[in-house]
């Protein structure tokens, strides 16, 4: 954690930016939640925990800031919402995201599966891919096993009133 805080830190400086402690507790959020995609609000939520005065202007600032910094992504996932995505360390490739159409979770994998496609893009095409998002779309795993139980339920339900019958 404070590594990375570190880094980010030298990251701003580089750009003649400070990373102010209003700035650092920004960061220090979306490094404690990296697992969530949080909006502006949610951030600012969280960040007016330790500093009540601070404005939401002032974080939706830091994160744009932090956007243009690459280390954060701004993402949409079809709410409508603009979401915070904090960016894997190393500078790899953007993660990919199974959002639930369902329960609206969005999980992440954070395995880069398109290593092979880039390297037939700069063999076929001669293009460096830099970045890229991948976003499937579907019903998670905890949806699936809700709705699986819920159908074996339905079918006892109906064995035992055949029974009956
Ligand atoms: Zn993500
Ligand atoms: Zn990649
Ligand atoms: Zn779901």
């Amino acid at each position: 954690m404070e590594a990375r805080i570190e880094k980010i830190k030298q990251l701003l400086q580089e750009q003649a930016y400070k990373l102010t402690p209003q700035r650092e507790a920004t960061v220090r959020v979306l490094l404690e939640n990296e697992q969530d995609h949080l909006s502006a609000e949610d951030v600012f939520m969280l960040v007016k925990d330790k500093f009540p005065e601070i404005g939401l202007a002032t974080v939706y600032r830091t994160l744009e800031l932090l956007s243009e910094l690459h280390v954060v992504e701004k993402m949409n996932f079809g709410d409508g919402v603009a979401r915070y995505d904090l960016r894997d360390d190393n500078n790899h490739h953007h993660h990919h995201h199974l959002i639930c159409v369902q329960c609206g979770a969005v999980d992440e994998i954070m395995e880069d599966w398109l290593i092979h496609l880039e390297e037939k893009l700069a063999r076929e095409y001669n293009f460096k891919v830099l970045d890229h998002r991948l976003d499937f779309q579907g019903i998670c795993n905890r949806c699936l096993e809700k709705k699986q139980a819920e159908m074996r339920q339905n079918c006892e339900d109906s064995t035992v009133q055949n029974n009956r019958s």
